[in-house]
């Protein structure tokens, strides 16, 4: 199977964000991403909080496990790209394996662990992509709980 190629950050985020809208299509929380190394989509991944009842299976942990096993060689080189900026855990999980650049869609919804992740010397890029915030802006006023939840709020 070939994977997908991708030239630049904005066609990395427009598959991040495809997953995404699939997510939002199947009733889940619509936050999308995607894993590129040396300009290929290695794995893609989308928040499944509803789908599997996962509290832990965001866009960027569920595409680590898609990802599977990777030697620390292949994280170094990586990108992770996500449609919403990272929340404590995932931007944890990009720590944790030393994934150096992290591309994000939007950070007027939520902003998440950006600051730590620049502090612990990962290039951010923030897009701030219109139709990542659009679906996060009609996600979040149809489903105002199911986001709460999804943040930890109440
Ligand atoms: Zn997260």
């Amino acid at each position: 199977m070939t994977r997908q190629q991708v030239s630049d950050d904005a066609e990395a985020l427009a598959v991040a964000l495809a997953e995404a809208r699939a997510g939002r299509a199947e009733g889940g929380v619509p936050i999308g991403a995607a894993l590129v190394v040396d300009g290929e989509v290695l794995a893609v991944g989308r928040n499944k909080r509803v789908q599997e009842a996962s509290p832990i299976l965001h866009g960027e942990t569920d595409c680590l496990a898609n990802a599977g096993r990777l030697p620390a060689s292949v994280y170094a080189r990586a990108t992770m790209v996500t449609t919403l900026s990272p929340c404590d855990m995932c931007t944890g999980a990009i720590l944790l394996y030393g994934i150096p650049r992290v591309v994000i869609g939007e950070n007027r919804t939520f902003l998440g662990g950006e600051h730590l992740l620049r502090t612990r010397g990962v290039e951010v890029v923030v897009l701030e992509d219109r139709d990542c915030i659009e679906l996060m802006r009609e996600f979040v006023a149809a489903e105002p709980e199911l986001w709460n939840e999804d943040i930890g709020e109440e």
